[in-house]
Formats: C-alpha cells, structure tokens, sequence
C-alpha cells in the first residue's frame, strides 16, 4: 500500500472539485465581478470558493493538517461584501452538492491562513494557491488550482489543476512516482491519461520522446511584471532558441515543461525585492521533477521550502524538461543576474 495514497486521493478529489468551483464562476463572470478592478491581484468569488473547497476536503481528511494558502478570509467578512460572500457561499454550496453556512465556509476558507512558522518548523503542511493566474483566470486563458503537501521542507506530493491545458487535466506528481494526467471530466478516472503517457522519475520510461538536438522552446509569464522579459529573449538568444515564448499565466508553465510543450520555464526577477511565493511553485516543482525535469532558482540553486512563505533564499526560476541540459540554462542565465 503506497504511503501516501490517501492523500493523493484527498487532494486529486479537492483539486477536481474546486476546478468544477473555478469554471462555475467563470461561466458567469463579467470583469466588473472582480473585488478591486484596479488591483495588482485581483481577488474573485472563484479564488475564495475554491480555497474553501479544498480546505473543507483537507480538514476532513486530514483535520491536524495546516494549510498554508494564498488567501484569507478577513475581505469577506466586512460588511460591505455581503454580495461577494453570499455568491462564494452559494458557489461552494452548489460545487459540495449541499447547503452549507456562510460562517463555515469563512472558516474552511481561514483553514488556508496556517502561521508560515510551521514551514519554518519543517512541520507537514499544505500549501495551496486556489487560483493561481488569476489574471489568466479572468481573460479566459490559462490558469491552475495548485496544491502542495511538503513534509520536512521537502515537496512529496504536487497535484495541479489547470482547466484550460488541452481541454483540462489535473496532474498528480507523488515524490518518486512519477506524473500522472487525469481527466477531470472523469470522476473515476484513477489511471494515465490517454493523451499522455506518465513517465517515471528516473527517466527510464520507454514511452519517453527522445531529447531532441534541436534548440527547445521555453516559456514564460504573460505578465511582464512578473519576469523580465528582455532579460529572457537575451538569454533565449544565447541558447540558440529562435522560436518565439509560450506565453502562459500560472503554473501551467510547469505543466507545459513536464509535458514537453516546452523545454524551458524561465523567470527572471522584475525587482530586487520580490520573493516567489511557496503556493505559487510547490505543486508545479513536483511536476516537473516527476517528469523527469529539473527545477532550479534562476542561480541554479535548489527551491528551499523551510523559509516562511516565501522562497526567501532564492531569486527567480528555471525548469528544464526530460533531456533539457539545465546546467547550460543556469550558465546563460548567470549572465544576466
Ligand atoms: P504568472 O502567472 O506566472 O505570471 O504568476 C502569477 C503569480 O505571480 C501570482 O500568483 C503572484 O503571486 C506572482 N507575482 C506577483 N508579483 C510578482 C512579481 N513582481 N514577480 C514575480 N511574481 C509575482
Ligand atoms: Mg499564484
């Protein structure tokens, strides 16, 4: 019996069931639906809905389990919001099939808000980004339900929910058991996805497309503010790559890597003082690994998840996919830093 079952099925189960939350909302969002129009971070019924979704499946299954998230409750209950709670409460309602209390989804929703000293501690916890692109989200385009289980500082399970990747799937990357793709139409679907074969950390697998000579495409973030994108076109030129980024919101990116729609996943710092967020890189780090990739911060130095909730020792991201010379990457990015 694999030790972490239950918890790969508690988590594919929560993701499958806040993705059912997101697309809910989006089949009936107008941009003048968002909190604050003008914020950096829009905040949706969809991000709130989906973090009470998941949170309420951890907590029952896993109830001494904290959650780190990206969102809190404290929004919701002012007054004013009424509008914007009822419609997550009627949201998380309709995605959990029965009527439940607006007090307890503003706690299953604060359930997420977990102290950053247990990821200091290196205390098993989730972390979890309800909707991560949320700009992507509400453009209609790419975006992920990302959940991360990270027991002593170490990632051991990603499970990442992205909608809008070829016509949606869910992948559920265990430490060392390489990365499945569910349908997420698909309730009982427990096995690989037709579309693509699963492959084995170890990169052994015989469905594994041979690492191509040719220079690999890389992506990106659409939002230039959230890496530099001059910085990456000359490091692209370094590396001999001629055709053009994937630009994508989310950790989609990552997705893409493990996936092979692209090679390379660079982001490179827009300030000295940004820290990458945990929730926005534990699920999709997994992925990538499990594919048989690489992630390094853009120093080339491994993510550290024991400082709070940021990657506070580390500065920007490079993935690299199966057969990808992620040592080259790092050498054209050290140019740039
Ligand atoms: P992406 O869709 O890859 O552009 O990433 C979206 C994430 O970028 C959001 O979840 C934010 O947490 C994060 N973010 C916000 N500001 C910045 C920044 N200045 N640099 C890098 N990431 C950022
Ligand atoms: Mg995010």
């Amino acid at each position: 019996m694999n030790d972490i079952q239950r918890e790969i099925e508690t988590a594919t189960v929560a993701v499958r069931q806040a993705m059912l939350a997101c697309q809910a909302v989006q089949a009936q969002l107008v941009p003048r639906d968002t909190l604050a129009k003008q914020d950096r971070s829009p905040v949706t019924v969809a991000d709130f809905a989906s973090q009470a979704v998941v949170c309420a499946a951890l907590q029952e299954a896993f109830p001494d389990d904290p959650v780190v998230g990206e969102e809190s409750a404290g929004a919701l209950r002012e007054d004013q919001q009424s509008v914007l709670r009822d419609a997550v409460v009627k949201h998380v309602s309709e995605s959990m099939g029965r009527d439940v209390e607006a007090s307890q989804v503003l706690a299953w929703i604060d359930r997420g808000g977990a102290d950053e000293s247990v990821n200091r501690k290196r205390q098993r916890h989730w972390t979890l980004d309800p909707i991560d692109g949320t700009k992507g989200f509400l453009r209609r385009e790419q975006y992920a339900v990302a959940l991360a289980l990270i027991e002593d500082g170490q990632v051991v399970l990603g499970v990442l929910g992205c909608p809008n990747l070829e016509g949606g799937m869910i992948l559920v990357a265990p430490r060392g058991q390489g990365v499945t793709t569910l349908d997420p139409q698909n309730e009982n679907n427990t096995s690989s996805h037709p579309r693509k074969p699963s492959r084995s950390a170890a990169g052994t697998s015989p469905e594994l497309p041979t690492p191509s000579s040719n220079p690999p495409r890389f992506c990106e973030s659409v939002e230039s503010a959230h890496s530099d994108q001059s910085a990456t076109a000359r490091i692209a030129t370094k590396l001999n790559i001629t055709t053009p980024p994937l630009r994508m919101d989310s950790q989609v990116k990552y997705a893409a890597v493990a996936l092979g729609l692209a090679g390379i996943y660079l982001r490179m710092p827009t300030s000295a003082t940004y820290r990458e967020k945990i929730w926005d890189h534990a699920a999709g780090l997994a992925v990538v690994l499990e594919s048989g990739g690489m992630v390094t911060d853009a120093t080339g130095r491994p993510l550290d998840f024991t400082q709070g909730r940021t990657l506070a020792g580390n500065r920007g991201i490079i993935a690299t996919g199966h057969g990808v010379a992620h040592g080259r990457v790092v050498q054209a990015v050290a140019a740039e830093l």
